[in-house]
């Protein structure tokens, strides 16, 4: 587990900026830790800013909202630059669903940290065929902190760090919770995928 390091807003020193990654699957608490980190930063009077695609509006459009309920106001936005404003004068800037971004969010959280923000990102590490998901593999890369957290497999109790598709959709964007998707070990994954499309059993078939 990430602790960190050093939160202050540098008194002495010119305000230093980093990337920390909060990664898994599905139901594996990403949001919450994402919240729990915002959180204490704002009791320490930071002053934090928090955004998500505008894309993901499962709960509230303003709000990222985890699946315990306990929520933190954020700005949805459409594209990653929008950040760069919106976030000027911030100390922390958390992004949750970091996933559903292009690669060029990438850039943007560099530039951030490089000017002196903390930079929190919160997402889904792979997709539902078990593939690196958008620009969050490439944000690990550049991350001076990464935490991957995991889920429990609802099959077999293990850990689960795989979100398997219940539904029968092929998008590799598909909004939902516990009615689309659960979390799976390794194990349970393969053995779900071997039941699916042609596509998702060659997936399957080369781990
Ligand atoms: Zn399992």
């Amino acid at each position: 587990m990430f602790i960190e390091p050093r939160v202050g807003n540098g008194r002495e020193v010119p305000r230093r900026g980093w990337i920390e990654v909060v990664c898994g699957s599905m139901f594996s608490g990403k949001t919450e830790e994402l919240i729990r980190r915002l959180n204490r930063a704002k009791i320490a009077r930071q002053q934090v800013e928090i955004f998500k695609p505008a894309l993901d509006t499962r709960y509230h459009e303003h709000d990222v909202v985890s699946h315990n309920a306990n929520s933190i106001r954020s700005t949805p936005v459409a594209l990653p630059q929008e950040m760069l404003l919106l976030a000027s004068g911030c100390d922390v800037v958390g992004v949750d669903e970091a996933q559903f971004f292009d690669e060029s969010l990438v850039d943007v959280c560099v530039q951030l940290a490089n000017r002196g923000t903390r930079v929190i990102v919160a997402g889904l590490d792979m997709d539902y065929m078990g593939k690196p998901f958008g620009p969050v593999p490439a944000l690990m890369a550049v991350a001076e902190y990464v935490t991957k957290v995991h889920a429990v497999c609802v099959r077999c109790g293990e850990i689960a760090s795989y979100s398997f598709r219940i539904a029968a959709s092929e998008d590799q964007i598909l909004l939902g919770e516990t009615d689309s998707y659960e979390a799976r070990c390794r194990h349970c994954f393969l053995e779900g995928m071997k039941g699916k499309s042609p596509e998702a059993a060659s997936v399957a078939a080369k781990h």
